[in-house]
Protein backbone atom coordinates (compact mmCIF):
# COMPACT_ATOMS: atom_id res chain seq x y z
CA UNK A 1 0.00 0.00 0.00
CA UNK A 2 3.15 2.38 -0.26
CA UNK A 3 3.14 4.13 -3.02
CA UNK A 4 6.05 6.68 -3.15
CA UNK A 5 8.29 9.11 -1.12
CA UNK A 6 7.11 12.55 -1.13
CA UNK A 7 8.69 15.82 -0.59
CA UNK A 8 7.26 17.36 2.56
CA UNK A 9 8.83 20.83 0.90
CA UNK A 10 8.52 20.69 -2.92
CA UNK A 11 6.24 17.75 -3.14
CA UNK A 12 8.24 16.03 -5.31
CA UNK A 13 7.37 12.11 -5.83
CA UNK A 14 10.29 9.75 -5.43
CA UNK A 15 9.93 5.63 -5.72
CA UNK A 16 9.75 3.72 -2.44
CA UNK A 17 11.08 0.80 -4.36
CA UNK A 18 14.81 1.54 -3.53
CA UNK A 19 16.80 3.46 -0.58
CA UNK A 20 16.00 7.10 -0.56
CA UNK A 21 17.47 9.79 1.63
CA UNK A 22 16.36 13.60 1.38
CA UNK A 23 15.01 15.42 -1.88
CA UNK A 24 17.54 16.25 -4.22
CA UNK A 25 16.22 19.35 -5.36
CA UNK A 26 16.24 21.22 -2.01
CA UNK A 27 16.91 18.72 0.87
CA UNK A 28 13.40 18.35 2.25
CA UNK A 29 12.50 15.26 4.59
CA UNK A 30 10.93 12.50 2.52
CA UNK A 31 7.95 11.63 4.21
CA UNK A 32 6.20 7.49 3.02
CA UNK A 33 2.48 7.86 1.50
CA UNK A 34 -0.12 5.24 1.46
CA UNK A 35 -2.94 4.24 -0.52
CA UNK A 36 -4.81 5.17 2.04
CA UNK A 37 -8.48 4.86 -0.14
CA UNK A 38 -7.70 1.58 -0.77
CA UNK A 39 -6.41 0.79 2.75
CA UNK A 40 -9.77 2.31 4.60
CA UNK A 41 -11.70 -0.25 2.56
CA UNK A 42 -9.21 -3.18 3.78
CA UNK A 43 -9.13 -2.55 7.46
CA UNK A 44 -10.74 -0.82 10.63
CA UNK A 45 -9.75 -0.60 13.80
CA UNK A 46 -12.01 -3.23 14.96
CA UNK A 47 -9.16 -5.27 13.31
CA UNK A 48 -6.65 -4.77 16.10
CA UNK A 49 -8.35 -6.37 18.94
CA UNK A 50 -6.22 -9.35 19.32
CA UNK A 51 -3.19 -8.47 17.47
CA UNK A 52 0.11 -8.48 18.97
CA UNK A 53 1.39 -5.57 21.28
CA UNK A 54 4.21 -4.04 19.53
CA UNK A 55 4.15 -1.70 16.88
CA UNK A 56 3.72 -4.00 13.88
CA UNK A 57 -0.13 -4.59 14.88
CA UNK A 58 -0.71 -1.11 12.66
CA UNK A 59 1.25 -2.76 9.68
CA UNK A 60 -1.86 -1.60 7.40
CA UNK A 61 -0.16 1.64 7.50
CA UNK A 62 3.38 0.34 7.09
CA UNK A 63 5.60 -0.56 4.56
CA UNK A 64 5.09 -4.30 3.70
CA UNK A 65 8.43 -5.87 4.48
CA UNK A 66 9.22 -8.62 7.11
CA UNK A 67 9.46 -6.50 10.63
CA UNK A 68 12.94 -6.43 12.65
CA UNK A 69 11.25 -6.65 16.04
CA UNK A 70 12.14 -6.70 19.44
CA UNK A 71 8.63 -6.07 20.56
CA UNK A 72 9.00 -2.27 20.33
CA UNK A 73 5.79 -0.22 21.22
CA UNK A 74 2.70 -0.42 22.69
CA UNK A 75 3.95 0.83 25.95
CA UNK A 76 1.66 1.59 28.61
CA UNK A 77 -0.17 4.94 28.87
CA UNK A 78 -0.42 5.27 32.79
CA UNK A 79 -2.91 7.89 34.62
CA UNK A 80 -0.83 10.45 36.04
CA UNK A 81 -1.64 9.90 40.10
CA UNK A 82 -0.93 13.33 40.61
CA UNK A 83 -2.84 15.41 37.44
CA UNK A 84 -6.43 14.36 37.10
CA UNK A 85 -6.73 14.02 32.82
CA UNK A 86 -2.86 13.61 32.53
CA UNK A 87 -1.53 10.25 31.18
CA UNK A 88 2.12 9.43 31.10
CA UNK A 89 2.85 7.53 28.06
CA UNK A 90 5.84 5.65 28.84
CA UNK A 91 8.38 4.55 26.23
CA UNK A 92 11.45 4.16 28.54
CA UNK A 93 9.85 0.18 28.44
CA UNK A 94 10.53 -0.24 24.82
CA UNK A 95 13.38 -2.79 23.95
CA UNK A 96 16.86 -1.01 24.73
CA UNK A 97 15.05 1.16 26.90
CA UNK A 98 13.84 4.17 25.00
CA UNK A 99 11.37 5.41 22.23
CA UNK A 100 14.16 5.07 19.61
CA UNK A 101 13.34 1.33 18.92
CA UNK A 102 10.12 2.37 17.14
CA UNK A 103 12.33 4.29 14.30
CA UNK A 104 15.12 1.87 14.23
CA UNK A 105 12.89 -1.05 14.15
CA UNK A 106 11.66 0.36 11.12
CA UNK A 107 14.64 1.96 9.73
CA UNK A 108 16.67 -1.86 9.92
CA UNK A 109 13.61 -3.51 8.74
CA UNK A 110 14.04 -1.23 5.19
CA UNK A 111 17.38 -1.30 5.30
CA UNK A 112 17.33 -5.30 5.44
CA UNK A 113 14.68 -5.59 2.89
CA UNK A 114 16.84 -3.30 0.35
CA UNK A 115 19.81 -5.33 1.24
CA UNK A 116 22.10 -3.22 2.52
CA UNK A 117 24.95 -3.56 5.29
CA UNK A 118 27.02 -1.12 7.04
CA UNK A 119 24.29 1.30 8.62
CA UNK A 120 25.65 4.37 10.43
CA UNK A 121 24.35 6.76 12.58
CA UNK A 122 25.14 9.91 14.24
CA UNK A 123 23.58 9.94 17.91
CA UNK A 124 23.46 11.45 20.69
CA UNK A 125 23.13 8.09 22.64
CA UNK A 126 19.55 6.58 22.76
CA UNK A 127 18.97 5.96 18.91
CA UNK A 128 22.87 4.61 18.97
CA UNK A 129 22.19 1.46 21.20
CA UNK A 130 18.40 1.39 19.34
CA UNK A 131 20.27 0.85 15.91
CA UNK A 132 23.24 -1.49 17.42
CA UNK A 133 20.25 -3.47 18.59
CA UNK A 134 17.84 -4.07 15.71
CA UNK A 135 21.62 -4.24 13.58
CA UNK A 136 22.05 -7.10 15.53
CA UNK A 137 18.83 -9.09 15.21
CA UNK A 138 18.93 -8.34 11.42
CA UNK A 139 22.40 -9.31 10.86
CA UNK A 140 23.69 -6.42 9.88
CA UNK A 141 26.77 -3.94 10.62
CA UNK A 142 25.91 -0.94 13.06
CA UNK A 143 28.40 2.48 12.70
CA UNK A 144 28.03 4.15 15.10
CA UNK A 145 29.18 8.00 16.08
CA UNK A 146 28.80 9.69 19.30
CA UNK A 147 29.68 12.16 21.41
CA UNK A 148 32.35 10.49 23.92
CA UNK A 149 30.50 12.24 26.94
CA UNK A 150 27.41 10.26 26.20
CA UNK A 151 25.52 7.98 29.27
CA UNK A 152 28.18 5.03 29.83
CA UNK A 153 24.89 2.76 29.42
CA UNK A 154 25.09 4.02 25.27
CA UNK A 155 28.32 3.21 25.16
CA UNK A 156 28.21 -0.09 26.50
CA UNK A 157 25.24 -1.37 25.04
CA UNK A 158 26.47 -0.43 21.71
CA UNK A 159 29.53 -2.10 22.63
CA UNK A 160 27.37 -5.19 23.51
CA UNK A 161 25.83 -5.17 20.41
CA UNK A 162 28.42 -5.83 18.67
CA UNK A 163 28.40 -2.39 17.01
CA UNK A 164 31.58 -0.45 15.58
CA UNK A 165 31.56 2.90 17.89
CA UNK A 166 33.58 5.86 17.19
CA UNK A 167 33.40 8.20 20.16
CA UNK A 168 33.89 12.31 19.25
CA UNK A 169 35.17 14.94 20.63
CA UNK A 170 31.66 17.19 20.65
CA UNK A 171 28.06 17.74 19.97
CA UNK A 172 25.79 15.18 17.55
CA UNK A 173 26.40 17.48 14.75
CA UNK A 174 30.38 17.10 14.80
CA UNK A 175 29.08 13.34 14.61
CA UNK A 176 26.82 14.12 11.90
CA UNK A 177 29.94 15.59 10.14
CA UNK A 178 31.98 12.27 10.54
CA UNK A 179 29.28 10.69 8.80
CA UNK A 180 29.10 13.33 5.93
CA UNK A 181 32.80 12.59 5.17
CA UNK A 182 32.41 8.56 5.19
CA UNK A 183 29.54 9.40 2.80
CA UNK A 184 32.14 11.46 0.59
CA UNK A 185 34.22 8.34 0.02
CA UNK A 186 35.00 5.90 -2.13
CA UNK A 187 33.74 2.89 -0.74
CA UNK A 188 30.09 4.10 0.79
CA UNK A 189 27.57 2.86 -2.25
CA UNK A 190 30.58 -0.18 -3.18
CA UNK A 191 29.83 -1.38 0.40
CA UNK A 192 26.46 -0.79 0.90
CA UNK A 193 26.58 1.51 3.59
CA UNK A 194 23.48 3.90 4.58
CA UNK A 195 23.21 7.35 6.76
CA UNK A 196 20.18 6.47 9.04
CA UNK A 197 20.46 10.17 10.28
CA UNK A 198 17.47 11.09 11.79
CA UNK A 199 14.92 12.44 9.24
CA UNK A 200 17.65 11.84 6.72
CA UNK A 201 16.18 8.69 5.42
CA UNK A 202 12.20 8.18 5.54
CA UNK A 203 11.37 5.15 7.36
CA UNK A 204 12.33 6.18 11.20
CA UNK A 205 9.14 8.72 10.71
CA UNK A 206 6.95 5.59 9.98
CA UNK A 207 8.24 3.93 13.01
CA UNK A 208 7.64 6.83 15.99
CA UNK A 209 4.22 7.85 13.79
CA UNK A 210 2.54 4.33 16.13
CA UNK A 211 3.04 6.13 18.45
CA UNK A 212 0.19 8.93 17.25
CA UNK A 213 -1.65 5.20 16.83
CA UNK A 214 -1.03 4.39 19.95
CA UNK A 215 -2.39 7.23 21.57
CA UNK A 216 -6.11 7.30 19.74
CA UNK A 217 -6.51 3.65 20.18
CA UNK A 218 -5.08 3.64 23.94
CA UNK A 219 -7.67 6.85 24.62
CA UNK A 220 -10.22 4.64 23.18
CA UNK A 221 -10.04 6.42 19.49
CA UNK A 222 -10.48 9.85 21.19
CA UNK A 223 -7.13 12.52 20.83
CA UNK A 224 -6.39 14.24 23.88
CA UNK A 225 -6.47 18.12 23.73
CA UNK A 226 -2.60 18.54 24.13
CA UNK A 227 1.02 16.53 23.52
CA UNK A 228 4.04 16.99 25.41
CA UNK A 229 6.99 15.86 23.87
CA UNK A 230 10.88 16.17 24.59
CA UNK A 231 12.28 18.08 21.21
CA UNK A 232 15.72 16.67 20.29
CA UNK A 233 15.37 15.74 16.59
CA UNK A 234 11.95 15.80 16.59
CA UNK A 235 10.88 12.65 14.64
CA UNK A 236 8.22 11.18 17.32
CA UNK A 237 6.39 15.11 17.14
CA UNK A 238 6.69 14.96 13.00
CA UNK A 239 5.94 10.66 12.69
CA UNK A 240 1.87 11.75 15.47
CA UNK A 241 1.18 14.54 13.25
CA UNK A 242 1.85 12.28 10.38
CA UNK A 243 -0.62 9.63 11.80
CA UNK A 244 -3.58 11.65 12.97
CA UNK A 245 -3.40 13.27 9.18
CA UNK A 246 -3.62 9.71 8.05
CA UNK A 247 -6.15 8.54 10.65
CA UNK A 248 -8.08 11.39 9.59
CA UNK A 249 -8.18 10.35 5.59
CA UNK A 250 -9.04 6.78 7.12
CA UNK A 251 -11.68 7.86 8.78
CA UNK A 252 -10.69 6.05 12.13
CA UNK A 253 -11.22 9.87 13.73
CA UNK A 254 -13.41 12.22 12.17
CA UNK A 255 -12.72 16.05 12.13
CA UNK A 256 -15.26 18.07 13.48
CA UNK A 257 -16.43 15.10 16.12
CA UNK A 258 -15.93 15.73 19.60
CA UNK A 259 -12.67 13.81 20.64
CA UNK A 260 -11.32 13.80 17.32
CA UNK A 261 -9.87 17.74 17.35
CA UNK A 262 -5.68 17.43 16.50
CA UNK A 263 -4.21 18.18 19.97
CA UNK A 264 -2.10 21.00 21.00
CA UNK A 265 1.25 19.76 20.15
CA UNK A 266 3.99 20.66 23.25
CA UNK A 267 7.74 20.80 22.60
CA UNK A 268 10.02 20.90 25.77
CA UNK A 269 13.78 21.35 25.41
CA UNK A 270 16.56 22.28 27.74
CA UNK A 271 17.60 26.02 28.57
CA UNK A 272 20.91 24.86 27.47
CA UNK A 273 19.75 23.96 23.98
CA UNK A 274 16.73 25.34 22.87
CA UNK A 275 17.06 26.06 19.36
CA UNK A 276 13.25 24.99 18.37
CA UNK A 277 12.39 27.34 21.29
CA UNK A 278 13.81 30.58 20.36
CA UNK A 279 12.94 30.04 16.65
CA UNK A 280 9.29 29.49 17.96
CA UNK A 281 9.47 32.43 20.04
CA UNK A 282 11.13 34.85 17.66
CA UNK A 283 8.51 33.55 15.02
CA UNK A 284 11.12 31.73 12.71
CA UNK A 285 9.96 29.33 9.97
CA UNK A 286 13.32 27.50 10.99
CA UNK A 287 15.57 27.28 14.01
CA UNK A 288 19.83 28.56 13.66
CA UNK A 289 22.24 26.46 15.15
CA UNK A 290 22.25 27.11 18.63
CA UNK A 291 26.22 27.39 20.22
CA UNK A 292 27.24 25.92 23.11
CA UNK A 293 24.69 23.00 23.75
CA UNK A 294 25.57 21.82 27.31
CA UNK A 295 22.43 20.02 28.95
CA UNK A 296 22.40 16.49 30.71
CA UNK A 297 19.73 15.27 29.19
CA UNK A 298 21.91 14.37 26.47
CA UNK A 299 18.80 13.73 23.87
CA UNK A 300 17.61 17.09 23.99
CA UNK A 301 21.50 18.25 22.56
CA UNK A 302 20.60 18.89 19.11
CA UNK A 303 22.00 21.96 17.93
CA UNK A 304 19.59 22.47 15.31
CA UNK A 305 17.37 19.44 14.12
CA UNK A 306 16.95 18.99 10.42
CA UNK A 307 13.45 18.52 10.27
CA UNK A 308 13.02 22.08 12.29
CA UNK A 309 10.85 23.47 9.82
CA UNK A 310 8.36 20.44 9.76
CA UNK A 311 8.33 20.80 13.52
CA UNK A 312 7.68 24.56 13.85
CA UNK A 313 5.03 24.34 11.38
CA UNK A 314 3.28 21.54 13.54
CA UNK A 315 3.43 24.10 16.61
CA UNK A 316 1.95 26.46 14.82
CA UNK A 317 -1.21 24.32 12.62
CA UNK A 318 -2.05 22.39 15.66
CA UNK A 319 -2.30 25.92 18.22
CA UNK A 320 0.80 24.20 20.35
CA UNK A 321 3.77 26.04 21.83
CA UNK A 322 7.65 25.57 22.88
CA UNK A 323 8.59 25.41 26.28
CA UNK A 324 11.79 25.41 28.10
CA UNK A 325 13.46 23.92 31.13
CA UNK A 326 16.96 24.06 33.13
CA UNK A 327 18.21 21.26 34.07
CA UNK A 328 17.61 21.82 37.80
CA UNK A 329 14.20 22.24 36.95
CA UNK A 330 14.29 18.49 34.75
CA UNK A 331 16.59 16.84 37.67
CA UNK A 332 13.46 17.78 39.95
CA UNK A 333 10.77 16.61 37.85
CA UNK A 334 12.64 13.43 37.24
CA UNK A 335 12.93 13.34 41.14
CA UNK A 336 9.28 14.19 41.69
CA UNK A 337 7.74 11.59 38.99
CA UNK A 338 10.16 9.31 40.60
CA UNK A 339 8.86 9.31 43.70
CA UNK A 340 5.06 10.58 42.60
CA UNK A 341 4.75 7.70 40.01
CA UNK A 342 6.88 5.54 40.72
CA UNK A 343 8.40 6.47 36.69
CA UNK A 344 12.06 6.28 36.66
CA UNK A 345 12.14 8.62 33.96
CA UNK A 346 14.74 9.71 31.34
CA UNK A 347 15.29 13.58 32.34
CA UNK A 348 14.02 14.22 28.45
CA UNK A 349 10.90 12.85 29.81
CA UNK A 350 10.94 14.42 32.92
CA UNK A 351 11.02 17.49 31.34
CA UNK A 352 7.80 17.44 30.01
CA UNK A 353 6.22 17.70 33.53
CA UNK A 354 8.46 20.87 34.24
CA UNK A 355 6.40 21.85 30.63
CA UNK A 356 2.88 20.80 31.90
CA UNK A 357 3.07 22.75 35.12
CA UNK A 358 4.19 25.88 33.29
CA UNK A 359 1.24 25.61 30.51
CA UNK A 360 -0.87 24.97 33.96
CA UNK A 361 0.33 28.09 34.93
CA UNK A 362 0.33 30.15 32.43
CA UNK A 363 -3.48 29.03 32.20
CA UNK A 364 -2.44 27.28 28.66
CA UNK A 365 -3.90 23.99 29.72
CA UNK A 366 -6.69 23.92 32.07
CA UNK A 367 -7.79 20.75 34.62
CA UNK A 368 -9.99 19.39 32.45
CA UNK A 369 -7.99 18.91 29.83
CA UNK A 370 -7.01 15.60 28.79
CA UNK A 371 -3.07 16.03 28.17
CA UNK A 372 -0.16 12.74 27.09
CA UNK A 373 3.14 13.04 28.71
CA UNK A 374 5.88 11.48 26.68
CA UNK A 375 8.29 9.57 29.09
CA UNK A 376 10.85 8.72 25.94
CA UNK A 377 13.03 6.91 28.06
CA UNK A 378 14.11 4.71 31.14
CA UNK A 379 16.07 6.62 33.80
CA UNK A 380 18.43 3.63 34.12
CA UNK A 381 19.93 4.13 31.18
CA UNK A 382 21.34 7.42 32.97
CA UNK A 383 22.38 6.29 35.85
CA UNK A 384 25.88 7.89 35.09
CA UNK A 385 24.37 11.14 34.59
CA UNK A 386 22.01 11.36 37.55
CA UNK A 387 24.76 10.09 40.25
CA UNK A 388 27.25 12.45 39.62
CA UNK A 389 24.52 15.13 39.40
CA UNK A 390 23.36 14.28 42.94
CA UNK A 391 27.01 14.90 43.85
CA UNK A 392 27.66 18.22 42.18
CA UNK A 393 23.88 19.45 44.19
CA UNK A 394 24.46 21.54 46.91
CA UNK A 395 24.19 19.59 49.81
CA UNK A 396 20.85 21.42 52.05
CA UNK A 397 22.02 23.27 55.17
CA UNK A 398 22.10 21.31 58.26
CA UNK A 399 19.72 22.57 60.77
CA UNK A 400 17.37 21.51 63.78
CA UNK A 401 14.68 20.65 61.11
CA UNK A 402 17.21 18.75 58.79
CA UNK A 403 19.48 17.42 60.87
CA UNK A 404 22.80 15.17 59.46
CA UNK A 405 21.43 12.27 61.36
CA UNK A 406 18.04 11.30 61.99
CA UNK A 407 16.86 8.49 64.53
CA UNK A 408 14.95 5.51 63.28
CA UNK A 409 13.75 3.23 65.16
CA UNK A 410 16.25 2.95 67.30
CA UNK A 411 18.80 2.98 64.11
CA UNK A 412 20.60 5.85 63.19
CA UNK A 413 20.08 6.68 59.79
CA UNK A 414 22.48 9.01 57.24
CA UNK A 415 20.48 12.00 56.02
ZN1 LIG B 1 11.90 18.73 -2.45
Amino acid sequence: MLIHLECTRCGEHYPADRPQTVCSKDGGVLYARYDLPAIKKAFSPGRLAGRAPTMWRYDAVLPAADPVSLGEGFTPMLPSREFPNVYIKDEGLNPTGSFKARGLSACVTMAKYFGLKKLAIPSAGNAAGALAAYSAAAGLEAHIFMPKDVPQANRIECDYYGAHVNLIDGLISDCAKKVAELKAGESWSKDGWFDVSTTKEPYRVEGKKTMGYEVAEQLGWRLPQGIIYPTGGGVGLLGMWKAFEEMEALGWISPGKPGSERPKMITVQSAGCAPVVKAWEEGKPSAEMWTNAATLASGLRVPKPYGDYLILDILKKSHGTAVSATDDEILEATRHWARTEGIFAAPEGAACLVAYRKLRASGFFKPEDTVVLFNTGNGLKYLDVLDASVARAPSPATTAANPAVRHIGGIIGPY
